[in-house]
């Protein structure tokens, strides 16, 4: 006999496409004739039974909505051994034969544990980072990319009435992928990065030349986790000496400022890049993961995480999945610069 009933959670940061993720898990598994159970709060749900009967219609005027409607969590409980026992428990007596994971490399280990204690789990990347290293791309990012975008444009126009330097300041304590497609797509005249090493000598000279070449405008987007000499300015503990508190946005716009006079103002996205109704291409990668993620729970298959190459679906070994390493993308940074002011 086939898989008769399987669950589906929402764990870790949230991105918009998770729901349209769970609807496709959703609506797939009913296809197959399994039954789904919601667990609410990520791994909570199943730690402390906290489970929903999905059927069509739970689903119904979802696939357009930010968030996630089964909510997320971050759960300490589940990095125990009896928390994680609990939830296999959980599992067992509801006939729960498997769980879709979707969130990002956090939950893909949760995911892995609770395979080897029994429960076959499938992961779905979904992340506004984009930092998963087994897919070309995550739920969630093309959507947080264009919320960069559509802010840039309109610091833009600010910035140009007044002759202004912008300092935008995107998600990415790790990854710069954010930074990197939405500074490219937002016109960006220089992007920082948590990948690349700058000087604030380096930043003062491009934006004096740009100056001096007649721009009236200056945009520049950085990554939360980009350094400056090697400093990180993200964390509070980690500010010393003329460093101070605010993040590297801060920092940079009023080290800016008095380097070359330039008025410069700084803008911290922050939460906003999680939210929103999420893009075409969001939902559409998030129908494509959860379908196929049914798919392979159908077949028997276990501690998989499902993913997109040369825009192909495939799928690898969570531990192979997480030991794998993404490259940066060098060619495009430097395509950034080459076109940028
Ligand atoms: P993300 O999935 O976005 O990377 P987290 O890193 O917060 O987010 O992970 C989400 C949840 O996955 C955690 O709250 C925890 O319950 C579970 N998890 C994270 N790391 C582990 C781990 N090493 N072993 C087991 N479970 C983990």
């Amino acid at each position: 006999m086939g898989v008769k009933r399987i669950g589906v959670l929402t764990s870790g940061g949230d991105a918009p496409g998770m729901n349209a993720a769970v609807r496709a898990v959703v609506r797939s598994a009913l296809h197959e004739g399994m039954e789904v159970l919601g667990s609410v709060r990520g791994y909570n749900g199943l730690i402390h039974d906290e489970l929903i009967e999905m059927s069509i219609r739970s689903v119904t005027d979802t696939i357009h909505r930010g968030g996630t409607s089964l909510f997320t969590a971050r759960s300490p409980e589940f990095r125990t051994e009896e928390g994680m026992q609990k939830a296999v428990d959980t599992c067992k007596r509801h006939g729960i034969e498997g769980v879709v994971v979707i969130g990002g490399d956090g939950s893909f280990r949760g995911a892995r544990d609770l395979t080897a204690r029994g429960i076959p789990c499938i992961g779905v990347p979904a992340t506004i980072d984009n930092d998963i290293s087994c897919t070309e791309v995550t739920i969630g990012y093309d959507t947080a990319t264009n919320t960069v975008v559509d802010m840039a444009d309109k610091l833009r126009d600010t910035s140009q009435s007044h002759d202004r330097c912008s300092v935008v300041e995107v998600m990415g304590r790790h990854a710069g992928w954010i930074a990197l497609y939405g500074g490219i797509a937002g016109g960006a005249d220089v992007i920082l990065l948590p990948e690349i090493e700058f000087t604030l000598e380096d930043i003062v000279r491009k934006v004096e030349l740009l100056k001096a070449l007649g721009q009236r405008e200056i945009i520049i987007v950085v990554s939360e986790g980009a350094t400056i000499g090697g400093k990180l300015l993200t964390l509070d503990e980690e500010t010393k000496g003329e460093v101070r508190l605010g993040g590297i946005a801060s920092f940079l716009s009023t080290k800016l400022e008095t380097i070359t006079g330039i008025e410069t103002r700084y803008c911290v996205l922050g939460h906003v890049q999680r939210g929103g109704n999420p893009s075409a291409r969001d939902r559409v990668l998030a129908a494509r993961l959860g379908h196929y993620a049914v798919q392979m729970l159908k077949e028997g298959k276990s501690n998989r995480v499902v993913a997109v190459q040369n825009e192909q679906l495939v799928d690898y070994d969570i531990t192979e999945a997480l030991d794998m390493k993404k490259p940066f993308d060098m060619d495009m940074y430097r395509m950034a610069n080459e076109i940028s002011g």
